[in-house]
């Protein structure tokens, strides 16, 4: 192995660590948490105070959880860009009909695993199912595209969701042809392409019926979680397939705009007074909004660092810092200013969207829950639920892409 072999090598494992920090970097996820407090109305914002480490240190739960719990990974993206141009007008905004519409479907015979239907992109409503094993039964794909059978998706067969291997038993809803307890293997070709804006209506949900019913702990736990996901929505590249720049040799693009940037400059030069929270009417057309603003800056934060990098001196680009014992490869800091000021301010304004998002989505679920009045004291943390998701809590390592 020659010299230049090993350096390539040797860089490359330095770049991959720096690649990997997760998104915001904790830092930055914890930084604007703990500002979204600042923009509650007086009635709520006692409550937050008083709970402020706990709303800030946790944060970053999220981020945690996705290589224990399964399930977790793909609520922090959307791969937008999988889907269309328009994607953000056209993908289905229930998920269970986006799942359905979007995925194989198999019928698990006693000998047999046979194609039900390879998704539901191309079928129309009437088409009757004339596959020759299956011929004994006569099934109409409309039948899976009912409101019925998206609840049933919802409220059963998601609970067994597992992007491998999801196998469930029709037993609670009946799809004429198809003889009650048939098992359906769904071939899920869409969730791994990220659900964060579906996963952010579910996580508003739960936070407004925590608010309903008081549970402090809950709340707390809730509202520290949704930031995280709100922060990730303002992040463009959490928003496309090309999420690290690695189908444009861009490869650290990451954490270059969404960690090193905050870490470098929001603490000294960024303003983060917002103003107060909003009100949101419709929280789920608010959610897909920020996701389309987002996926707007995609190609700016790509097409500016390309840009920057080939006129700025190659061997001023990136610098070695020793972080947490580690020598480590990073942007270096005047080239980190220049990105940012060609970028105009965009991470800075981002994350102050984050903030003003964050404050005005816990302000939105209290009073949608009839803004119930809270305790003022400082919540026990050994009493708050430790994070789980009761539905996808799993003991084992699980391979999950890097940035999310
Ligand atoms: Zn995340």
């Amino acid at each position: 192995m020659n010299r230049r072999l090993l350096l390539i090598i040797g860089t490359s494992l330095l770049l991959f660590s720096f690649a990997t920090v997760d998104d915001w970097g904790f830092y930055g996820h914890k930084l604007i948490n703990r500002m979204a407090v600042y923009t509650c109305p007086e009635d709520l914002i006692e409550f937050y105070k008083r709970n402020i480490s706990y709303i800030s240190d946790h944060a970053v739960d999220p981020d945690k959880r996705r290589y224990a719990v399964n399930g977790e990974a793909i609520k922090h993206y959307i791969d937008l860009d999988n889907w269309g141009k328009d994607a953000i007008n056209t993908l289905d905004r229930d998920l269970f009909k986006a799942i359905t519409f979007h995925s194989n479907f198999y019928v698990i015979d006693e000998k047999d695993t046979v194609l039900l239907f390879d998704t539901l992109h191309y079928a129309q409503n009437e088409l009757v199912f004339t596959n020759e094993i299956l011929s004994k039964y006569l099934i109409l794909k409309s039948q899976f595209q009912t409101k019925e059978f998206s609840n049933w998706m919802k409220n059963y067969a998601w609970r067994e969701h597992d992007p491998l291997q999801w196998i469930v038993v029709m037993d609670s809803l009946k799809i004429s042809g198809l003889p009650n307890g048939t098992r359906l293997w769904i071939q899920d070709l869409f969730t791994t392409h990220g659900i964060l804006p579906y996963n952010l209506d579910f996580a508003y949900r739960r936070l407004v019926n925590a608010f309903r019913a008081k549970d402090h702990s809950m709340i707390l736990k809730l509202s520290a979680d949704i930031g995280h996901y709100i922060g990730d929505a303002h992040v463009p590249l959490h928003t496309t397939k090309n999420y690290n720049g690695q189908l444009t040799n861009q490869n650290g693009i990451h954490a270059f705009w969404e960690s090193r940037i905050p870490e470098l400059l929001a603490e000294k030069e960024f303003d983060f007074l917002v103003g107060a929270a909003e009100y949101i009417p419709n929280t789920n057309d608010y959610f897909w909004k920020i996701i389309g603003q987002s996926h707007a800056y995609v190609d700016s934060v790509l097409s500016i660092e390309k840009r920057i990098s080939e006129i700025y001196p190659k061997d001023e680009q990136y610098c070695f810092e020793t972080r947490l014992g580690v020598l480590t490869k990073l942007p270096c800091e005047t080239y980190t200013r220049l990105y940012n000021e060609m970028l105009d301010q965009q991470v800075e304004r981002r994350m102050q969207a984050s903030i003003l998002a964050i404050g005005s989505i816990w302000t939105s679920a209290w009073v949608d829950a009839g803004q119930p009045i809270l305790e003022t004291n400082q919540i026990d943390e050994e009493s708050i639920v430790q994070s789980q998701d009761s539905l996808h809590v799993q003991k084992r390592e699980i391979k999950v892409r890097d940035h999310e």
